[in-house]
């Protein structure tokens, strides 16, 4: 190896390189500062209430780069991508945070399509965020006993009818708070029909976390 060889081997592993770029890192980030900075982080302001569902958070805006992130590791089974979005995720959420709630319920996918996929991306983009908040990731308390259609391809009226008794409480719950968490918010629906499941069993407080959501620009009238 020659002096040069060497001296990327070194820089790589006191530097290594940006997940997204391949310019050298933030220490203990997977980005670079340029591609952090890049990223659509959802702002406050456009984290407006979702209709009849419980308060949410979310780290981005579903937009590029996120959304063609997430239909690709959707897809692709990207399993380091999804690593990435999770510590991402956490890195949008930890500091909206007012209240630790007790556990993440991760958005259960249908054993059929669990075994097709082979992993529920909700389910690896939350484990971050559990690690850093030293909570548990609740992954058998509820199931999806529907094989419901995939919820893109409906409307709203259609996703709250195609979810309709989709899910099922397994195993009661000793937890008061819980964060739903789902790679992406569209309408709520999903996220409201598991809410009201768990609030009619026993859990006092939910809320909804995701990686991103969609958001909508106020039409204005002149
Ligand atoms: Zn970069």
């Amino acid at each position: 190896m020659n002096t040069s060889a060497l001296w990327q081997a070194f820089q790589q592993t006191i530097m290594p390189h940006c997940a997204f770029c391949g310019l050298s890192r933030i220490a203990g980030y997977p980005l670079c500062t340029q591609c952090h900075e890049a990223l659509p982080w959802l702002q406050p302001e456009q984290n407006l209430p979702l209709s009849g569902c419980p308060a949410s958070l979310s780290a981005f805006v579903y937009q590029a780069p996120i959304s063609n992130l997430l239909l690709g590791i959707k897809f692709g089974k990207n399993l380091r991508e999804l690593a990435t979005l999770g510590e991402l995720t956490a890195t949008g959420i930890l500091p909206q945070l007012e209240k630790v709630p007790d556990a993440i319920l991760p958005v259960p996918l249908h054993n059929a399509r669990l075994h097709k996929r082979g992993f529920n991306q909700a389910l690896e983009l939350a484990r971050p965020l559990a690690k850093q908040l030293g909570i548990p990731l609740l992954t058998r308390t509820i199931t999806r006993n529907k094989a419901t259609l995939p919820q893109t391809e409906l409307n709203a009226k259609q996703r709250q009818h195609n979810l309709q008794q989709a899910f099922q409480l397994n195993i009661p719950t000793p937890y008061r708070h819980i964060a739903i968490f789902d790679d992406v918010i569209t309408t709520g629906a999903t996220a409201r029909e598991l809410a009201a499941l768990l609030l009619a069993n026993g859990v006092e407080h939910v809320e909804i976390w995701s990686c991103a959501r969609t958001i909508f620009t106020p039409q204005t009238h002149d």
